[in-house]
């Protein structure tokens, strides 16, 4: 049976509780008071190895459940919990009830028989009654009580619920976002996760809010009480509205794989986490652990000002990693360093560390390792293997601080001849630091793949394999083995024959991989010998070179907007002017195509502090902002005229629906340009203009816009959305904007026709374009450029350089007449000559 553990301040009220719950059982069921402490003059206090005898006493394999009142109950409770073995522990649950109800509740699900999670859900339950009996209405605002980590304050707080639609839910990263968002509010901000609980978390804590543990679907509750409440309700509605910035394919690249464990006769399988073949000798690693034993301080305030020193080290440890990744390996995936760098600021973790340096006396190091304990089982207990593979975050952050604290330097994971890594787990920080020229391989005991080591090692290209079987540790140093990233197969030691099949699979891989990489690097020029240009659609610096070794012939889409995003306030002249040289630089002597900024829709800038749109995509955005706020749009222009005179640059604007507006926009840079003028500053006084075509009203007036302007850049992602009146982040309806739709294609090639009449060029930068499928169409329409994805641009050239014009056209004048994507799709696929998937 379980038992029941009640800590309270006072040994009276811990005794009262408990004559009265068990007089509902007739004393059926085994409990203990752990209440009040020893000392007649001040006799209320909770003391954790005082609750640590009474789990003792009451311990059973069927689990203890432990009640508390409050404040430092709560802490002493928690401490009591490291006192235990491991496996006790458990099977030990601190239960949020209050204390009167709960433990009533408790004992009686305990009498009937219950199992623990039984017991604990009676006990959570246990103020429904109460709540439904007393409570007048539940309505948008009213009054909560507000639960923050060690505070407990009640004030009047609004609340809005919402619907959380991004594919992961609020994993690592929207979680970062949202705690970053409510963190610039003074207010008390609560996050509840409806769909799964009643209980309501900090919203300004990275830990609690992960652990919410809130998937795609989920409602959630947020609350706010404070002067800035409403601001701060209104930027966190907008955040979870616009799916946190996550694109389609970020969500995906967080979608889990399928973990697929066995171990099999001889071979192992593991889960895949990075395509490829990988064979070499072995070399095992084993990190440097800070072994610490748990030691009482005698200076508090000493101790934490070590362990904030340690924190500053550390987060500064982590911003140049960071800056590294970012360099290296890419903005997105440098992103995971943002959620380590939270959890170092996070309340959750520092405060209650502080508390134990000051309330129990731990030293600095004792009191991080407890509470990076409890953080990681926390996340350890979570069922998601996503979530559940963030505590290999935390154990990282954790380590990094306690190795600072000790003076444990970090293994060096630095190889003198190329090998394949076995490790039990490898950090993130670990994973970022490896060279792919001298690791072949990763092999991993633990891990998912969706773990920030697998990302890792896929951005870094190392094929690895996660969730293998421990025996692999048993190996020496230099025993030959070999992995499929693919497929998650391991062999150690394979038979000769086996060797030589897998050396072949793996030159075949490099080969193709090489192949590719050498077409990309080719102009793409059909059979018949006309050049289609095929440039990127970058975000900022960190994009540029990668465009490039990929094969971009120079960049025809910056989203100029991501310059503006994760910061405080607006980058001034000067900034903007760093930073498209600094892209211009790398792309030289190829061209850059800025657009202006596009906010709006599911890009909000936050501060701005727009209130949210009921229709954000039909409302505030793009150019429509920009003429609002002139001089936002005349900073941006002067800086990227003020770039002209060095690198081949043109401009466009986003959203142009009418005349009027493109009207407007060059009559604000011809004033940017008067003032470059008298001030002496040069630029190229015949810079290209040119607009996007995503809204059907400007496909409509194509022929008298494009007399405007220098060229065209048709936005297939919002002309799909709009054409087919379809949200793009809408999941329900976003394959509506399908850009295949022969809707769309008519539309763009509407576009192209008037761009024809009137002598301009046009290319295509929406998603599309991206498309190797699109490529015989596009080209068939008449398009002179593509601007698409890097990773995509091998397989558009080489789609290209299959087709004859007479083809293209032939293919692009038949699916115009189909009735829907799927027939277009399967035209071109059976029509294009060639492969073209
Ligand atoms: C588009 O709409 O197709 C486009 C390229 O712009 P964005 O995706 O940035 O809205
Ligand atoms: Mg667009």
């Amino acid at each position: 049976m379980v038992g029941i553990v009640i800590v309270s301040h006072s040994k009276k009220l811990a005794a009262g509780v408990e004559e009265l719950a068990q007089q509902m059982v007739q004393g059926a069921v085994r409990s203990a008071i752990a209440a009040g402490i020893d000392d007649p003059e001040n006799p209320f206090g909770t003391d954790a190895m005082q609750i640590y005898h009474a789990i003792e006493s009451v311990y059973s394999d069927e689990g203890v459940v432990v009640l508390m009142d409050l404040g430092s109950a709560i802490l002493s409770a928690e401490m009591a919990l490291e006192f235990l073995q491991e496996d006790q522990r458990d099977k030990v649950r601190l239960c949020e009830a209050p204390l009167v109800e709960g433990t009533i509740a408790a004992v009686v699900q305990a009498a009937n028989g219950a199992n623990i999670e039984q017991v604990l859900a009676e006990a959570r339950g246990s103020l429904a009654a109460k709540t439904a009996q007393l409570s007048g209405f539940v309505g948008v605002t009213h009054t909560v009580p507000l639960q923050l980590s060690n505070v407990e304050v009640e004030q009047a707080s609004k609340e809005i619920y919402l619907s959380v639609q991004n594919q992961m839910g609020l994993h690592a990263r929207p979680a970062a976002k949202f705690v970053a968002t409510a963190s610039r509010f003074q207010s008390d901000i609560t996050l509840r996760n409806v769909t799964v609980t009643s209980e309501s978390v900090n919203a300004k804590s990275i830990n609690q809010v992960i652990t919410l543990g809130v998937h795609q679907g989920d409602e959630i509750a947020i609350a706010a009480a404070g002067n800035d409440a409403t601001e701060a309700l209104a930027a966190l509605q907008q955040l979870v509205v616009s799916n946190f910035g996550e694109t389609i394919s970020q969500s995906l690249a967080a979608n889990p794989l399928p973990e697929t464990l066995t171990a099999a006769n001889g071979q192992l399988w593991g889960i895949p986490a990075s395509p490829g073949i990988a064979i070499g000798p072995v070399i095992l690693y084993q990190p440097a652990v800070a072994e610490v034993t748990e030691h009482l301080g005698d200076n508090p305030q000493e101790s934490w000002q070590q362990l904030q020193d340690a924190i500053a080290t550390a987060c500064q440890e982590l911003q140049t990693l960071r800056h590294q990744v970012a360099e290296q390996v890419g903005e997105e995936e440098a992103t995971i360093f943002d959620a380590h760098l939270l959890c170092l600021s996070d309340p959750a973790i520092v405060e209650a560390a502080r508390q134990r340096i000051f309330d129990y006396t731990l030293d600095a190091v004792s009191a991080w390792k407890v509470v990076v304990a409890r953080t990681v089982r926390s996340y350890e207990a979570l069922k998601d293997p996503y979530l559940k593979a963030r505590a290999a975050d935390v154990r990282d952050v954790g380590q990094r601080v306690l190795r600072l604290l000790t003076g444990v330097a970090s293994t060096p994971l630095d190889f003198k001849q190329p090998a394949i890594l076995v490790a039990t787990d490898l950090t993130p920080s670990e994973t970022a630091h490896l060279n792919p020229r001298k690791v072949l391989g990763i092999c991993m005991i633990a891990g998912g793949a969706t773990s920030h080591s697998g990302i890792l090692a896929r951005s870094l290209g190392i094929p690895a394999v996660v969730g293998v079987d421990a025996e692999l540790l048993g190996l020496e140093n230099g025993t030959v083995i070999a992995l499929d990233g693919e497929t998650g197969q391991v062999w150690v030691q394979p038979e000769e024959a086996e060797l030589r099949d897998l050396q072949t699979q793996r030159d075949r891989q490099r080969h193709v991989q090489q192949e590719q990489r050498t077409a990309a690097q080719q102009p793409a020029v059909t059979q018949d010998g006309r050049s289609i240009k095929v440039v990127a659609n970058i975000g900022g610096v960190a994009d540029a070179q990668v465009a490039l070794d990929n094969g971009a012939e120079g960049v025809g889409l910056l989203r100029s907007e991501f310059l503006y995003f994760d910061r405080e306030s607006l980058p001034t002249e000067e900034e903007q002017l760093e930073q498209y040289e600094a892209i211009a630089s790398i792309l030289s002597p190829h061209p850059l195509i800025i657009r202006t900024l596009d906010i709006g829709g599911d890009k909000p800038l936050s501060y701005l502090n727009v209130a949210p749109e009921p229709n954000p995509f039909l409302g505030w955005r793009g150019i429509r902002c920009l003429l609002d706020c002139p001089d936002i749009l005349k900073t941006q222009l002067r800086a990227i005229l003020r770039t002209t005179h060095k690198y081949p640059i043109k401009v466009m604007f986003p959203m142009i629906a009418c005349l009027k507006e493109i009207r407007a926009a060059k009559e604000i840079l011809a004033t940017a340009q008067a003032e470059l003028y008298r001030a002496g500053i040069p630029f190229n006084e015949s810079m290209e203009v040119g607009m996007m075509v995503e809204v059907p009203a400007a496909v409509a007036m194509a022929e008298k816009l494009a007399a405007e302007v220098d060229f065209f850049s048709i936005g297939t992602n919002d002309l799909s959305q709009y054409v087919m009146a379809s949200d793009r982040t809408n999941p329900k309806v976003a394959t509506l904007a399908d850009a295949f739709e022969p809707a769309v294609l008519r539309m763009i090639q509407q576009t192209i026709q008037a761009a024809r009449h009137r002598g301009i060029w046009v290319g295509v930068c929406g998603e599309l374009a991206s498309s190797p499928l699109a490529a015989p169409i596009l080209v068939g329409l008449g398009v002179d450029e593509l601007s698409i994805n890097p990773p995509a641009i091998g397989a558009v050239k080489a789609s290209v350089g299959r087709l004859r014009i007479e083809n293209a056209q032939a293919i692009a004048h038949e699916v115009l007449q189909l009735n829907s994507a799927e027939a277009v799709r399967e035209y071109v696929a059976k029509n294009a000559r060639g492969s073209t998937t």
